[in-house]
Order: structure tokens, then sequence, then C-alpha cells
């Protein structure tokens, strides 16, 4: 970050600090007092502002709403043992929002904007960031188009806006997923590895659909053969197979998480051996039943870990191990917790101290 940018602060006059039970927080609902906006018109992102948040004005024909340009990130902050607030690798996220705007023809946000924004929300809202164990602010940048045109092509105006929102733990009971073969979440060539809001409309259905059979997320394979597993929901896979993590690789079908490379840069260190390619369904089906693969989870920001108790696949269901016996994710997971709230040292610098 070089040049402090010039942000128009307005302070609430009301902050609903004291009436947020921070023992009770449904995840997304509750929204910090404010929130940064920023607009892109005539090339140029201007009106960088801090205001209490709340709704905004809009025009019913802006395209977001008609064609989809729309991106969104998510990322948390954390309260360390020492009271400061660190983001957990805010960099990956502003990179991988860019990436996301490149294939959405949406312009890219700055970085000095994306960080500084984030800084002064968080300035300003430090009273939000919680500091009970497995709480943190999620932080949710979003960017959308405001052309209100109804022609079909790339907007010429965007918002873009940082909300943030106070989270409790997470309840993560061991997952019974389906894997789904009718249904595809993303194609070679298509959108994906971004963080777009079409990819998550159209899981909505097939979800809903697999939830009427019993099953709490899906596990989407590859669009042209449907033999090889893509992700979880939305969260990446990670397995654990003859004592080796064994992860799809990031290719345009499967979304380069920062929970998933994070996972996977604590493995190595550990001295645990990574594999990063093609996962068959054949592969984790047969590792189930011969006792090959010992553990699954979901990696994601909300969750972190979430393991994978159950799966379904062509009106069978197969038992994994107990999840109280293992020890890969439960170790990962721990350490990773550790360096989020600062305490277990952080030495591959992912903690920004705000
Ligand atoms: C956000 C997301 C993930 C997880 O990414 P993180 O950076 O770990 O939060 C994985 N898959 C999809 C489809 C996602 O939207």
């Amino acid at each position: 970050m070089n040049e402090t940018l010039d942000i128009t602060v307005t302070k609430t006059e009301q902050t609903r600090l004291t009436v947020t039970d921070f023992s009770q927080l449904p995840f997304g609902k509750v929204f910090s007092d404010h929130m940064f906006i920023a607009e892109y018109e005539n090339g140029e992102w201007t009106n960088l502002q801090v205001l209490p948040y709340g709704p905004i004005l809009m025009s019913p024909a802006i395209s977001a709403l008609h064609y989809g340009q729309a991106i969104f990130e998510g990322m948390k902050a954390y309260r360390l043992a020492d009271g400061k607030v660190s983001v957990f690798r805010a960099e990956k996220n502003f990179e991988r929002f860019n990436k996301s705007a490149t294939r959405m023809a949406m312009p890219s946000i700055p970085e000095d904007i994306f960080m500084q924004g984030i800084a002064a929300l968080i300035e300003i809202d430090n009273k939000w960031v919680p500091n009970q164990d497995g709480y943190s602010l999620y932080i949710r940048p979003v960017m959308f188009a405001t052309d209100p045109y109804l022609g079909v092509k790339a907007s010429d105006k965007y918002t873009f806006a940082l909300l943030t929102t106070p989270t409790g733990p997470y309840y993560s009971k061991a997952l019974k997923v389906k894997i789904e073969t009718e249904y595809t979440r993303a194609d070679e060539g298509g959108v994906g590895y971004a963080k777009t809001a079409g990819n998550y409309a159209r899981s909505l259905y097939p979800f809903a659909e697999a939830q009427k059979e019993g099953f709490d997320q899906l596990i989407w394979t590859d669009a042209v053969s449907h033999e090889f597993i893509e992700e979880a929901g939305t969260a990446n896979l990670i397995f654990v197979i003859d004592g080796k993590l064994v992860t799809p690789s990031v290719r345009s079908t499967v979304l380069d998480g920062v929970t998933r490379d994070t996972i996977i840069k604590l493995a190595k260190k550990a001295g645990i051996e990574v594999e990063e390619r093609r996962v068959s369904v054949k592969e984790v089906i047969e590792g189930i039943e011969n006792g090959r693969l010992t553990d699954a989870f979901a990696a994601g920001t909300a969750a972190t870990v979430t393991p994978i108790g159950e799966i379904g696949y062509q009106g069978q269901v197969y038992k994994l191990t107990d999840p109280s016996t293992r020890t890969v994710s439960a170790g990962i997971a721990k350490t990773l917790n550790d360096i989020r709230y600062g305490l277990a040292p952080d030495e591959f610098g992912w903690n920004w101290i705000v």
C-alpha cells in the first residue's frame, strides 16, 4: 500500500452494538454499523466512503439484476490473543476478486482501495470484531454492474462495497453429501473459477433437491463424464487416501480456494504428501470400501474444515470413518486456527494486522 486514499467517513448516530446479541449470530444476518462503498464511472473509481450500513437507492434497470455481472469474496478478521485484529490472507482474496472481475468483463479494483477500505472499516467498527474463541468478523467484498440500461453489454458503471458481519463458531457436524451426476456447477471454458453470482444461483435448485433426499450438501462432478469429483457445494474437497492428502487440482471448473491452499501448505510443512490431481468417483467409493480412504472434508472460509460422514452415490450410501478418529484433518484445522488467532507463529506471513 502506498499513498493514503481520500475516504469520506460518515459515522452512524446510533450504534447497534448495544442491541446485538453476540451469542446469537446466524451467519450473514447481522451487519456491523458501517460499510464501505466505491463507485466506478468514466473509467475511474471515485466517491470512496465509509458510511452507516443500510439500503442504497438503485434503478431496477441496473444490469447486475438482468445479466448477472456480480462478483464477491469472503474472508475473515480475527481478534488475536494480544487484542489486535488480523485479516487472514486478504491478499489472496484481493487477487481472486480481480480474476473474477476480468472473467465477468468488469473493471479491476485497485489494491489500495480494497485494502484501505478494509482497514478503514475495521478501524471504525473495531468493536464488532468478536473476541471469543471460534468467532470472527466475516468480510464480504462485492461488485455489481449499475448501468440502468437493458442492452446486453458490459456495464460502464459499477459499485464496489465491503460489508462486515460478526460470526460465531461454525457448527460442523459431519455432512451427508450426495455425488451429483445430473446437474453441474461448472464447465470447461465457463466461469466456475470465478466467485460470480450465477454460479450460486444455478446450484440452489439441485441443492434443494438433494436436501429433499436427506442430504446436507452436494459433491459436484465434472460436466462431461460425471466421473471426476470437483467441489463440495461452495467449498473445496480434500481426501486422505493411503495417508496422502489428495485434492482435485484447480482448473477452470474448480475454484482456487484460500483455505484449500492454506491446508496444502500446512500439510506439506508437516511432512504429509500432497497430490493435486483429478480424483475419480470410482477411486473415492473404492477407497471407502477398502479402507484406504481415511478422511474426507470440505475446506472453505466459512467453516474451515467440515468433515464428510457419508457419501451417497447412485442410490447407495457409503459410510466413512468415524470423524472423531480423523487425526490428519483435526491436526491441520487446529494449526490453522492457532495461526489465525495468533496462538501459533505465523511463519507464512498470513496475518495482516490492521
Ligand atoms: C468461496 C468458495 C470456495 C472456498 O474458497 P475459500 O477461499 O477457501 O473460502 C470453494 N469453492 C467455491 C465454489 C467457492 O465459492
